[in-house]
């Protein structure tokens, strides 16, 4: 079924759907994007992916083009109107189409950005197989520049990172940098050791994950133990349970890195614990 996407107020036929060859997204990377995930028809953690998204365009000089509440109202309808019932939105903001290529900013007051949304359906998303039996990590340099804290589209090293995690026969790849991991290429990475979940703190070294934030709420709630700092890949190894997070994924164990089984090698007790809080109460509070 071809989807209706959202393209600068229009609502198209996704084969209609298109922007500017001078799009700054395209030529540049110059926008950035969110990914909210869909559960019975409602989004989840909007009220966070809102922020961070108007937090990622300030960072590049950018302004907001919605509100909170038109933007809600925009998800809510390409929900609506695509039957999504277990899915994802993705948006994306770009620095717009100044009708040329040029390293310089295009006065904002003459170039509009572009925004675009589109559905993908995930029929099961919330009983994804990959959470009974975990997931294999390899570990890889991470490359990338330093503002991992802003969401932008520049994502050809994880997309690379992915590939060679493919070619492994693993399904992801954990980034190290000073010896330390970051993240995964497209999500939070954690381990529990001590009795204590463990992640990277804060920073521009990574993105602020959204699913990070929620799950560390639920856990201090639960009266989990939770250290955000940094850990070595051999820390990781070596642990009780190690686990990623994201808006798509919500809660997944990790099983094995870098061909080396953490813990028993099958999900662990506090990852599989914090999937079901995660589900449970965002699709509660899902709007
Ligand atoms: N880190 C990176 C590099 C990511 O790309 C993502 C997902 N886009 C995340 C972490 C997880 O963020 P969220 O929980 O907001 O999906």
């Amino acid at each position: 079924m071809s989807r209706i996407v959202y393209v600068n107020g229009d609502w198209l036929p996704e084969a209609e759907a298109k922007v500017s060859v001078f799009d700054r997204g395209f030529l540049m990377a110059d926008g950035v994007y969110e990914v909210t995930s869909v559960l019975g028809g409602r989004l989840m953690d909007y009220d966070g992916h809102y922020a961070r998204l108007v937090r990622s365009l300030k960072e590049l000089d950018m302004d907001c083009p919605l509100g909170r509440d038109d933007l809600l109202a925009i998800h809510r309808e390409i929900v609506a109107k695509n039957g999504i019932d277990e899915g994802m939105v993705y948006l994306q903001v770009t620095r717009g189409n100044p009708g040329d290529r040029d390293f310089v900013f295009p006065d904002p007051a003459a170039t509009p950005p572009t925004v675009v949304l589109f559905t993908q359906s995930k029929p099961g998303l919330a009983e994804s197989p990959a959470a009974k039996t975990g997931i294999r990590v390899i570990s890889i340099p991470d490359i990338r520049w330093g503002r991992r804290d802003i969401k932008t589209v520049q994502l050809l090293y994880p997309s690379m990172g992915k590939m060679l995690a493919k070619k492994a026969g693993c399904d992801d790849a954990w980034m190290i940098e000073d010896g330390l991991v970051t993240e995964g290429t497209s999500n939070n990475a954690y381990i529990v050791t001590g009795g204590r979940i463990v992640t990277r703190d804060l920073s521009s070294d990574i993105l602020h994950g959204i699913t990070r934030a929620a799950v560390l709420r639920f856990a201090r709630e639960a009266q989990m133990e939770v250290e955000e700092r940094p850990f070595t890949l051999a820390e990781a190894q070596a642990a009780d349970e190690a686990f990623i997070t994201s808006a798509s994924t919500f809660v997944m164990p990790v099983v094995e890195i870098d061909g080396q089984a953490v813990g028993a090698g099958t999900p662990g007790p506090v990852a599989t614990r914090l999937r079901e809080i995660y589900i449970e109460e965002s699709r509660r509070a899902a709007i």
